[in-house]
């Protein structure tokens, strides 16, 4: 069997209404088998496949099921990959500009369609979900316009001056793995992708078991934009097998994941001494000065720590706030939390949707259940909500957090945040340092001059002053990525497609040689070259 793939399990699959919650009707999109239609896109190889089911957290209802795959499916997509690579680097950057242009446009006209899968797939409140259509727009325009600038050749300053015309190159790496995770299943799956294509590079793309259909979605649009089905193949199925049949044959491997698995990518992509990237986890700090503008500090915080009920890697989880503050701060922040709309709807009447899978749901209850045990205070939150779903869980405030507890120092990547009051600006840096973890940081200050000095001394790829993680993250020309056990590497700007190509040196020796030429004897040359070094030290335009 080829890329066409399997045939629809719409057996397996119950009517596509049954996968939305009870309360939403079901969308027009969506009323089509559109999950049995996007398995076509799967890159197979023949033989039979275990099926891994996909269900909505809102209400574990099935949504269809997907292959695993096997490494002979990941043998073909990288060899459909490699053979598609010459032919796609050969087309100029404006030839694949325009590609990514057109799915710019769709993606925004059909945003609906995708809305409504991410939803279902990830229980994400629809707000949230919007910003990954924003995202992915901006990314892909960006580096369509940018990346033929960004990859141009380069006049560098020769050996000789004027007898060495020397340029920098960049040329693509080849095939590049993408393995990605749950919680942004579009724009994780897509955006680093565009800036490896746009490069010249082919990829295979591995989407998480959890939210296949919204990355296969993506990568049909990019199809229906002209993108050629092999130089962008998806395999589904699980990492463990997945991940080193990639690592075996792939020139490059980007990893968004948890630190653990990243580990995991980083050896072997050691083993074969190939590059990689690694987007991994955080435990991000937001730090309120005492001059704060209190009510959006509050609007920030309940952003920062609840967009996608905390399991985006960027989202807040601790606050430091100055103690002169803390008491008004929490008494808005809570009254605000407690307000929260959670809920399942396929519309924008919902603020905070569900957690993701009951492996998020578990590692929440034990952070939350273990803090409260050893003396934590609660003062929003702290319950599941299966009268909303199976998956929902309360937004929650904690204080008194102290280290012998796993929510003070572990991802909980959840809808938790602890709050601690400071005494010294000194203090809170110290303690929004006292992490393995660097990905994200904010401070809070009417004082932005003061805001941007501290922020150079918070050991994090990404710091926002009066804003939660938007500012950073939005301005896709500077680089996003994480320090210490937060990444390798980073997203966005001219490293995030910098590092899908390897530097190539041409130079040019014009009239004489370097070297020693004709009958000249070693000792002239060595006395002739440390007279131009002496000219050379002087003039500095020459070099
Ligand atoms: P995870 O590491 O368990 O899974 C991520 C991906 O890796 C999935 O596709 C999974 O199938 C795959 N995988 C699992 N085991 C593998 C293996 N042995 N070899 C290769 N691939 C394997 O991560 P998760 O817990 O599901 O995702 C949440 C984590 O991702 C959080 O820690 C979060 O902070 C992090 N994250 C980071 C960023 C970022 O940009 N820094 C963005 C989103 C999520």
């Amino acid at each position: 069997m080829g890329s066409s793939g399997i045939s629809p399990r719409s057996e397996a699959a119950p009517p596509p209404a049954a996968a939305l919650p009870n309360q939403t009707p079901p969308s027009a999109y969506l009323a089509q088998d559109v999950f049995a239609t996007l398995l076509s896109r799967i890159t197979l190889a023949e033989g039979p496949h275990d099926e891994i089911a996909v269900r909505s957290p809102w209400t574990g209802a099935l949504l269809g099921h997907t292959p695993a795959a096997r490494e002979a499916d990941v043998a073909l997509a990288v060899s459909r990959a490699r053979a598609a690579q010459p032919a796609w680097a050969a087309r100029s950057f404006a030839e694949r500009a325009k590609i990514f242009l057109r799915f710019h446009d769709l993606l925004l006209q059909r945003q609906d369609e995708v809305l409504d899968i991410i939803q279902l797939e990830t229980g994400m409140a629809r707000g949230h979900a919007f910003e990954e259509i924003l995202d992915t727009a901006i990314v892909s325009r960006y580096y369509a316009r940018r990346a033929g600038k960004l990859l141009r050749p380069r006049r560098r300053k020769g050996a000789l001056p004027l007898l060495t015309l020397t340029w920098e190159l960049r040329a693509p790496v080849g095939v590049v793995g993408f393995i990605v995770p749950w919680n942004y299943p579009l724009n994780l799956a897509i955006t680093d992708a565009v800036p490896a294509l746009m490069a010249g590079n082919t990829a295979v793309l591995k989407p998480d078991r959890q939210t296949p259909f919204t990355a296969l979605w993506a990568v049909d649009l990019l199809r229906e934009a002209g993108l050629p089905p092999d130089v962008f193949p998806v395999v589904t199925g699980d990492g463990a097998t997945i991940g080193p049949a990639l690592g075996d044959r792939v020139d490059y491997f980007m990893f968004t994941g948890s630190t653990r698995t990243g580990k995991l990518i980083a050896r072997q992509a050691a083993d074969r001494l190939i590059g990689c990237s690694l987007e991994l986890g955080g435990k991000n700090p937001m730090i309120v000065l005492r001059d704060a503008d209190l009510e959006r500090t509050v609007d920030g915080a309940i952003r920062g720590c609840f967009v996608a009920a905390g399991q985006a890697c960027i989202s807040i989880e601790r606050i430091y706030v100055h103690e002169s503050l803390a008491e008004r701060f929490l008494s808005l922040f809570v009254e605000r939390v407690r307000r929260l709309k959670m809920g399942a709807a396929l519309d924008y009447s919902m603020e905070i949707g569900s957690l993701a899978s009951e492996r998020q749901l578990a590692t929440v209850e034990e952070h939350v259940r273990g803090a409260l045990e050893k003396g934590a205070t609660l003062l929003a939150g702290g319950r599941p909500r299966p009268d909303l779903g199976p998956l929902f869980f309360e937004p929650t405030v904690l204080t008194n957090v102290r280290p012998d507890m796993k929510v003070y120092a572990e991802e909980t990547f959840g809808p938790v945040v602890s709050v601690y009051p400071f005494a010294t600006e000194a203090e809170a840096i110290e303690r929004a340092n006292a992490t393995r973890y660097g990905l994200n940081a904010s401070v809070w200050t009417r004082n932005t001059g003061k805001g941007v000095r501290l922020a150079r001394k918070i050991r994090a790829g990404s710091v926002n002053i009066n804003e939660a993680y938007a500012a950073t993250w939005g301005s896709v020309d500077s680089p996003s990525g994480g320090m210490k056990e937060s990444g390798l590497r980073a997203r966005h700007g001219a490293e995030g497609i910098l590092k899908f190509t390897e530097s190539q040196t041409v130079a040019v020796q014009r009239l004489i040689p370097i070297a020693p030429f004709h009958d000249m004897s070693a000792a002239f040359y060595a006395r002739w070259m440390t007279r131009l070094m002496k000219i050379l030290r002087r003039i500095r335009v020459l070099g």
